[in-house]
């Protein structure tokens, strides 16, 4: 392997912290070189967004630089430790088919890890082959992409190559590798990992870096940990928030999944929902609706409690008083999540000002969706009056529940344009629909990439009512069988 010497001028701007942080915190190991690289895609908005450049670089080079065979200059490659409640259950991870290439700071000074996914064993691999296959790449690549653009916080893609290798799963399939690129991969799993090392300095370390990183606004206080917590069980609440309000699905919450920076992270078994029902579960592997939607706020809370456990030992110097202090901040959780649901619900409704019957409006217009199998994204198009087939709409109680709303709408007399104004802002026209995803990812894994450019440029704007997209509106046929998915292997 060589360093990327010859190609210059991409404006790679490496600052690698983590890579200097103890080596209880991390592998250096370099990326397995794979066969045959060829690039199947590339984010040249995000590579300007990050005030990179790669307008000299050629096919070849590109596929050698988001393979890992060629390492830019200033890299210095790592595999993150962590730790993880996997389901519920306990576990020592770290990246096991994954190195970050380093933290690549923009020209404002902004921090971004850039990492490659699938690139290779590491020593927490345990029995995997580090690999990863291009249908679940891509998949990560056009969600990511359409969470970021439904202005959710999120990892990012840049890129993905195939490797030229098969990987063995179920049956032979084509090897990919995924650059991502996050604000960082802390974890709440990172904070377990040096908890259970059981080494108080080391825990420390990771605060001061947590904070320098994502809150500098707290790095003098005297409260450190505890106003670390409230930060983010702010950000993770407002995360899921966020969710909720489309309609997506992560599928697999576990506490190695959720990112410290408040951030989207982990696309594996994730999907959107098409009609409203509450207890929709997609992923293969969730028997028993853990990771289900309307789990994913008390799933929210459970894993910041865990986050809480780590750092109970930072808040008071006495246990029992620590604990009780972090018992109440999350136990608040449910207060705050409630809160910011019904402003958000407010707002998808297009409601000014409080109302006490707000919340039974709402409740009634879910129980209404849910009873009649109704299309979560599409009711709200339907109120906004963007044109989709409405026949679901003409049911009386439907039209009971929308005399009710627009007798509602009047509080403070807004002006129709201004609650339309506010209901488009927050209610997306287009969502990757589970069938039009398929749909071009059974095109691409034969090598024709038309449909999926198609789909990223239509969720680029999901808030816009673009021509001819009728097709990426409707559900899916309703078929019988339920859509599955699965972890991201
Ligand atoms: P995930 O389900 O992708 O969140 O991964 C959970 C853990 O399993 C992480 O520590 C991954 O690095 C590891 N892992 C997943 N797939 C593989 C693989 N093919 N080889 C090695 N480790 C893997
Ligand atoms: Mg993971």
């Amino acid at each position: 392997m060589n360093k990327s010497k010859k190609i210059k001028n991409i404006n790679w701007f490496f600052d690698n912290s983590y890579s200097k942080l103890p080596n209880i915190f991390k592998e250096h190991i370099k990326p397995t070189p794979v066969h045959n690289p060829e690039l199947v895609i590339f984010n040249e908005e995000l590579a300007t967004d990050l005030n990179l450049d790669f307008s000299n670089v050629n096919t070849m080079n590109l596929a050698k630089l988001f393979s890992g065979n060629l390492l830019p200059e200033g890299s210095n490659t790592i595999a993150q430790a962590y730790a993880g409640h996997q389901f519920g259950h306990f576990t020592m991870l770290g990246d096991g088919r994954a190195v970050l290439l380093g933290e690549h700071l923009d020209n404002n000074s902004n921090r971004f890890d850039i990492q490659f996914k699938g690139s290779g064993r590491t020593s927490f691999s345990r029995s995997g082959d580090g690999r990863a296959v291009l249908g679940p790449m891509l998949r990560e690549y056009v969600i990511s992409e359409a969470i970021h653009a439904l202005n959710i916080p999120t990892t990012r893609s840049l890129a993905v190559v195939k490797t030229g290798e098969k990987v063995v799963r179920d049956n032979l399939l084509e090897g990919a590798i995924l650059t991502r690129v996050a604000s960082s991969h802390l974890r709440v799993g990172t904070f377990q990992y040096i908890t259970a090392k059981q080494n108080i300095e080391n825990l420390n370390t990771l605060v001061d870096y947590t904070v320098e990183r994502h809150y500098p606004q707290i790095k003098s206080s005297k409260t450190k940990a505890l106003d670390l917590l409230n930060l983010v069980m702010e950000n993770q609440c407002q995360l899921v928030i966020n969710w909720m309000r489309v309609g997506f699905i992560h599928g697999v919450m576990n506490t190695d999944n959720m990112a410290i920076s408040g951030e989207t992270i982990d696309y594996g078994p994730c999907a959107f929902m098409d009609q409203y029902d509450p207890k929709t579960v997609f992923s293969s592997i969730d028997k028993f609706g853990r990771y289900a939607y309307s789990n994913q706020p008390p799933i929210t809370k459970w894993n910041l409690a865990r986050f809480a456990e780590c750092l109970i030992p930072l808040i008071d110097k006495n246990e029992d008083a620590s604990i009780k202090i972090v018992t109440d901040l999350i136990d608040n959780f449910q207060n705050i999540y409630e809160e910011k649901w019904l402003n958000m619900m407010r707002d998808k409704l297009g409601l000014f000002g409080e109302d006490k019957e707000d919340k039974k409006l709402i409740n009634d217009l879910f129980n209404w969706m849910e009873k009649n199998k109704v299309d979560y994204t599409n009711t709200f198009c339907h109120l906004m009056e963007i044109k989709i087939d409405d026949k679901d709409y003409k049911d009386k109680n439907f039209i009971e529940w929308l005399n009710r709303w627009k007798k509602r709408s009047k509080l403070n007399s807004p002006s129709k344009e201004k609650q339309i104004k506010l209901m488009k802002k927050t209610n997306p026209i287009v969502i990757p629909r589970n069938h039009k995803v398929e749909e071009a990812l059974k095109e691409a894994n034969k090598g024709n990439l038309e449909k999926m450019n198609k789909l990223n440029a239509i969720l680029k704007n999901p808030y816009k009512n673009q021509n001819e997209i009728e097709e990426y509106q409707v559900p899916a046929p309703i078929s019988g069988e339920k859509y599955q998915t699965f972890c991201g292997t």
